[in-house]
């Protein structure tokens, strides 16, 4: 599979029946594996063998999915996970310990925010956030002789920032460490990271992957290409024996291309069990089968919204990096060329209470926290998410009062922009 385009990745990647077998992907119901020995079973605990033995760890079904987003970001290896969150602390914790740090972004997802700022710090892991704009020499400055990873989002949710892959993945390697990517918003139909020098990506696949709205979900891709063993003494989680697998060196036994997933499958799986459950697998494979289909048309959508906007007279901003003249245009043409995402936000002349307003008089878009869905919702986060801060705290946290963020989903472009003019004559 990994031969063809995406397009074809999307519709019939990572599960090819054979002769009889079911066309669709089967739904291993199952918590457990039978083995007709106990040598058997043996074997797949000391990871001498490849199979599953309960689905705290593995399952087939999901195996299949991940395989499928693995091939369409050309990668070596993949796993789901429950959520996003769940993706991005197993990615990091994989390689950073207590006593380590990492170099953030500073525009990154607030929940991603939290999770290393406030969680992750209470584990003993300290994080440098740096601004995705930053000059090589301020990048270059937040490395620790303990850093052990750099973060970054390809499209910040919802600060839309671009990030310059290129700029973080040099800065990376030059200090020994993998860059780590959350592809939520771009997905690989309109970016592939690795293609530009990161490591491992992450994924929440609740939003475009799934893109219906009906199933929570993680994910995390490995490049192959990030060499452990050369940085030995920066990972030794990957490159000395884990006494939990009587000794197993991950990096040795399973190589530079499946060191990274199996460890976090053996270990963080095992032990913290965020697994994606296999009805949620075959939904997210569904929305996986239209993703080439579904992205062109959110971009096409968004880009439409954000020229309708840009020139109304009540509108005081419209931010969308495929929008020419945003801050992000030209990184987003030279790391997206075909398209960034579906979410525009956009702010008002008349302030918070215009925004407000607009909000109450929508129709068809839905006022909602999802993002990235099929059909389209919004948010007012100052009175939604970010509505216990004050008016210094948002704009600290760059959100300004006024601020909605709009999620085009995959409607007629012409009933999107119908809805919001008349939202907007009653501003
Ligand atoms: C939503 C989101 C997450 C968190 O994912 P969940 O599936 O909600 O846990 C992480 N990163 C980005 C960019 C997101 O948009």
């Amino acid at each position: 599979m990994s031969d063809y385009r995406i397009n074809t990745k999307c519709v019939q990647g990572g599960y090819t029946p054979g002769n009889g077998e079911p066309r669709q992907i089967p739904i291993v119901q199952s918590t457990t594996f039978k083995y007709a020995t106990s040598e058997d079973m043996g074997k797949l605990f000391d990871l001498e063998a490849s199979g599953y033995f309960y689905t705290r760890l593995q399952n087939p079904t999901n195996d299949m999915v991940a395989a499928k987003i693995r091939d369409m970001e050309g990668g070596t290896a993949a796993m789901l996970t429950s959520s996003g969150q769940a993706a991005n602390f197993y990615a990091v914790f994989n390689i950073a310990n207590c006593g380590d740090h990492v170099v953030a972004s500073s525009t990154i997802y607030g929940g991603t925010y939290n999770l290393f700022h406030v969680t992750m710090r209470k584990m003993g892991i300290d994080f440098t956030f740096v601004s995705p704009d930053c000059t090589e020499g301020e990048l270059n400055a937040a490395f620790r002789p303990n850093t052990k990873a750099v973060f970054g989002e390809t499209i910040a949710n919802p600060a839309l920032t671009v990030l310059d892959i290129e700029k973080f993945a040099k800065a990376a390697h030059d200090h020994g460490v993998p860059l780590i990517i959350d592809n939520t918003f771009a997905t690989p139909v309109n970016c592939r990271p690795f293609e530009w020098g990161c490591d491992i990506v992450t994924h929440s696949t609740t939003k475009y992957m799934d893109g219906h709205g009906a199933g929570v979900g993680g994910c995390i891709v490995d490049s192959g290409r990030f060499d452990w063993m050369a940085h030995k003494e920066k990972f030794p989680g990957l490159c000395t024996p884990d006494d939990s697998y009587h000794g197993i060196t991950y990096a040795e036994k399973f190589g530079q291309s499946g060191a990274f997933i199996t460890k976090a499958t053996a270990q963080l799986m095992r032990d913290f069990g965020s697994i994606q459950s296999p009805q949620n697998a075959f939904l997210l494979n569904l929305g996986l089968e239209s993703l080439h289909v579904r992205m062109p048309r959110h971009c096409e959508n968004a880009l439409a919204v954000a020229k309708f906007l840009k020139n109304h007279p009540k509108i005081s901003f419209v931010t969308y990096p495929g929008l020419e003249g945003d801050k992000y245009y030209e990184l987003a043409q030279k790391y997206m060329p075909n398209g960034t995402c579906g979410v525009v936000s956009f702010g008002f002349r008349g302030g918070r209470a215009a925004a407000e307003t607009f909000m109450r008089h929508l129709k068809l878009a839905a006022i909602e926290t999802h993002v990235a869905d099929a059909r389209t919702c919004t948010l007012h986060p100052a009175s939604a998410t970010h509505r216990q801060m004050n008016d210094e705290e948002l704009a600290a946290a760059g959100i300004t009062p006024d601020l909605v963020r709009f999620s085009c989903g995959i409607e007629d472009a012409a009933d999107l922009i119908a809805d919001i003019e008349q939202a907007l004559a009653q501003v």
